[in-house]
This record gives C-alpha cells, sequence and structure tokens, in this order.
C-alpha cells in the first residue's frame, strides 16, 4: 500500500473518534421491525416512517431508534401532541 493510502487511513481514523465533525443531511434507512420492515427517511432535519404510529403521531420507535444511533449528527423529531 502506498504512503498516500496509508496517510488517509490513519486520517478517518483519526476522523472516526470526532463524530461531532459529521452532521447528516438526508439519510434512509430500512428497519427491520419484529412483524415487519418500516422505512425511516430523514431529509434536512424532517423524519418520517410509513408507520402507522408515526403518521398519527409524528414520531415512533423506529425513528427514535435511529435518533439514538445518531445522536448529534441529525436534528430530533418534534412529536405531535396525543389527539383530546
Ligand atoms: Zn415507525
Amino acid at each position: 500500500m502506498d504512503a498516500a493510502m496509508i496517510g488517509k487511513i490513519e486520517k478517518a481514523l483519526q476522523y472516526s473518534q470526532e463524530p461531532d465533525r459529521l452532521h447528516i443531511n438526508a439519510l434512509k434507512v430500512t428497519f427491520k421491525g419484529d412483524h415487519h420492515d418500516h422505512l425511516v427517511s430523514y431529509n434536512d432535519g424532517t423524519w418520517h416512517c410509513d408507520c402507522s404510529f408515526f403518521k398519527a403521531r409524528g414520531v415512533c420507535s423506529h425513528v427514535m431508534t435511529v435518533e439514538r444511533v445518531l445522536a448529534g449528527m441529525v436534528e430530533p423529531a418534534e412529536a405531535v401532541p396525543m389527539p383530546a
């Protein structure tokens, strides 16, 4: 392996210890649920999930899980208040 590539790998190892360098703008995640797979997406601070709970409440366990895994790199989802 050439010296330039070794230098890049070393830099990547260093950067990977500094996750605050990363801000995620968009992503799509297939979430393996207990009963069904769900598609979670995130685009410029807006979350979406194809499950029925998200449709009613604007957040769900699938979105919350991805938020936790990517903590500090994404904006939190805003829950919709429970209907009266
Ligand atoms: Zn969901």
